[in-house]
């Protein structure tokens, strides 16, 4: 497929604000900055990176409401220039960088926005990202909701066939594409995620969207009411600008790239042995988030708003978010996990506010 997948979208007429100038900070002011994201990347507990569509425009994929952005042409009668292919297109410094901050403890959870599988093909694990809009090299079955890894996008989008059969041959379930229109309900356990993780970070951090997107864009913001922080990382302002702590203005591969190398971390490179949409196996080839994940956030959470309404009722403001890195599964700890959990799901309707 073409990365004009767009095309495929029913129309729809409130894009938001389109091709605002881009603003660059000078030498000086980046340094400065990086230097301040560093000091609040050592000293919180629980980091939470926001992902939009400038995180993948060096791969070779236009954004949306950038200068060149898909909706800003469109807007213009015009069409972006592709010169790659979603099947062709790599992780950029960005993705593989997140996977290793991910890896290394520094950033707890990813929520992205991005439906370019570009996470996924950096070796991401499941265990740690949201897709809010879906992912195009994943299907989903329409009956038990398992979801599995593609070796090519999907030809189709808004959650029609694609790819026959279910693969756990449940009875009569047949496998959809997994990118969502504007009209679809967000997948309920992506979002449950996104939003307990993003409220009970003490660091939010966008990287490359706009934040106009709801509710995606909002859950940044989540983490304010408990006095959490927010860092901003992109070139055209964004609809949040005045709530954050920090604003960056410059290239979010310049920025990783910095901040990796000020931890003394080396960023990895994209691997075709690490990508699952390369190298299918049991071991990789099913992109479900088992409901116990969700049931163990849940629990934490619950217990957190608990604690903060107690410490209201006392008069104090003092809120603790999670007390230490969660781990890092190992692999054999989280298959086991995933053969365990047995739920179906449910569907719940979440309103959609995209
Ligand atoms: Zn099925």
């Amino acid at each position: 497929m073409s990365c004009n997948y767009a095309d495929g979208l029913s129309p729809y007429e409130n894009k938001g604000v389109l091709g605002i100038a881009e603003k660059f900070d000078s030498a000086e002011e980046i340094e400065k900055k990086i230097n301040q994201i560093i000091e609040m990347l050592e000293t919180s507990k629980h980091v939470v990176v926001h992902t939009g569509a400038g995180i993948s425009t060096t791969a070779g994929i236009p954004d949306f409401r950038g200068p060149k952005g898909v909706w800003t042409l469109e807007e213009k009668g015009e069409k972006p220039n592709l010169n790659i292919s979603f099947n062709d297109a790599v992780p950029t410094v960005t993705h593989m960088a997140l996977r290793c901050l991910v890896e290394k403890g520094y950033v707890q959870y990813i929520v992205s926005q991005n439906i370019d599988g570009l996470h996924l093909k950096s070796g991401l694990a499941r265990r740690y990202l949201s897709e809010l809009h879906g992912n195009m090299f994943i299907e989903q079955c329409n009956k038990c909701r398992r979801q599995f890894v593609r070796t090519t996008a999907a030809e189709t989008v808004g959650q029609k066939p694609c790819g026959g059969a279910c693969r756990r041959s449940c009875r009569g379930g047949i496998l959809l594409d997994n990118i969502l229109d504007w009209e679809h309900d967000l997948p309920e356990r992506d979002l449950d995620l996104a939003f307990m993780h993003s409220t009970l970070a003490d660091l939010n951090i966008t990287l490359g969207t706009t934040l106009q997107i709801i509710p995606s864009g909002n859950l940044p913001l989540k983490n304010k009411k408990h006095n959490g922080k927010l860092v901003i990382c992109n070139l055209q302002p964004t609809k949040h600008d005045k709530k954050a702590d920090l604003i960056i203005h410059t290239y979010v591969d310049d920025i990783l790239s910095k901040i990796c190398k000020r931890l003394g971390l080396e960023i990895p490179n994209y691997s075709h042995d690490e990508d699952p949409t390369k190298s299918p196996n049991d071991d990789n080839q099913e992109w479900t988030i088992p409901a116990q994940q969700v049931k163990e956030i849940e629990k934490l959470y619950n217990a957190k708003q608990k604690a903060a309404s107690a410490q209201r009722k006392a008069g104090k403001t003092q809120f603790t978010f999670f007390t230490k890195k969660e781990p890092v599964i190992s692999k054999k700890k989280r298959k086991a996990e995933d053969a365990a959990d047995s739920d179906d799901g449910i569907e719940r309707k979440v309103k959609n506010e995209k």
